[in-house]
């Protein structure tokens, strides 16, 4: 069953806003004092943080001193974000967030009883106090992400496989949860660059990346270790199971065709695989992954080596 929805979506953005005039003609008819005192209020709490969870907790928290609601959602798909506060309910508010054509998500509100004209005219006057700091926290997300990003293969970089070895290690051991690494390195990939040229091997690089990415659970992460090594963290994952990962892995990438100049160009990896040991530091598991990796090169390559 579609649940009732209130034929309230619109565009919102400061524009409108300002030419509609705070306060709205909504405005005057319900408590203006104090919905100026929250205006004022959130513009300066929603100024304190850059993380777009935080400033729609408080968003959420705060609106709901002037108008009660159950539940929040947004998303921003450019940016992959989609946030779920309070408990869903049938009635919903919907507004599609934008500031000077910039497009800023879409926040819905969702209540058990049905939103009256006088509410929908509070939320609209307080969502100009969310423009701002959304805008903000959307920009910096951006760039922390494109930090952590290595710009060829579109994976983790160092920086930020550093800090996911950190923390995921030090969640495995807190949550008694198995912990795998896959360290890989592409065979003979000077060979590719010798014989084609090195933007092919950097659009070979950008497959092989896309290739191990098809492979995994969307919990699984791929990182940039260096020029043609991957490493590939697999949290939950016990030994065996990451084996089996690491051989699908290497069968993934010896059947990607590629080809240039019209000439198939044969690629394989060697894997070197390390279950997290009871106690193990990130640096110890690093270390043990990459061992395996040397094992598996030195038994011939296009192979995975389990870590002793
Ligand atoms: P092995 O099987 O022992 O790993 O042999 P290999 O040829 O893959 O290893 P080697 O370390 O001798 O060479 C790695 C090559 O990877 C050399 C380097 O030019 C190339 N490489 C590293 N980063 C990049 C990159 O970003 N783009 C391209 N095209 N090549 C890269
Ligand atoms: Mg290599
Ligand atoms: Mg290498």
């Amino acid at each position: 069953m579609v649940p009732p929805s209130q034929n309230n979506t619109i565009d919102f953005d400061a524009a409108k806003l300002q030419r509609l005039g705070f306060p709205s003609n909504r405005a005057h008819s319900m408590r203006p004092v104090s919905l100026a005192q929250l205006r004022q209020q959130l513009s300066m709490q929603l100024q304190t943080s850059l993380d777009v969870e935080r400033i729609l907790n408080l968003f959420f928290c705060e609106v709901q001193r002037l108008v009660p609601l159950d539940a929040l959602a947004y998303q921003h798909q450019t940016s992959d974000l989609r946030l779920e506060l309070g408990e869903r309910a049938n009635h919903s508010a919907t507004y599609r967030l934008s500031h000077e054509g910039e497009y800023l998500g879409e926040l819905i509100f969702r209540r058990k009883r049905r939103f009256d004209d006088p509410e929908l005219g509070q939320l609209e006057s307080l969502l100009a106090s969310l423009l701002f700091p959304l805008r903000n926290a959307l920009l910096y997300r951006t760039a922390v992400q494109s930090a952590l990003r290595d710009p060829l293969t579109n994976t983790g970089n160092r920086i930020a496989m550093d800090q996911a070895l950190e923390r995921e290690v030090e969640l495995a051991r807190r949550n008694l949860m198995p912990l795998s690494l896959l360290m890989l390195d592409l065979d003979h990939f000077k060979q590719v660059n010798d014989n084609h040229g090195h933007s092919v091997g950097d659009e070979v690089l950008k497959a092989v990346a896309t290739t191990l990415k098809s492979q995994l659970r969307n919990v699984d992460m791929v990182f940039r270790y260096g020029g043609e090594e991957f490493l590939v963290l697999l949290s939950g994952t016990c030994r065996e199971a990451a084996s089996m990962v690491g051989e699908r892995l290497r069968q993934a990438v010896l059947e990607l065709q590629c080809v240039a100049q019209g000439q198939p160009i044969k690629l394989s990896i060697s894997l070197g695989c390390a279950p997290l040991l009871p106690g193990e530091s990130p640096e110890s598991l690093l270390q043990r992954a990459d061992t395996a990796l040397y094992a598996a090169k030195r038994d011939g390559r296009n192979r995975l080596s389990m870590a002793s």
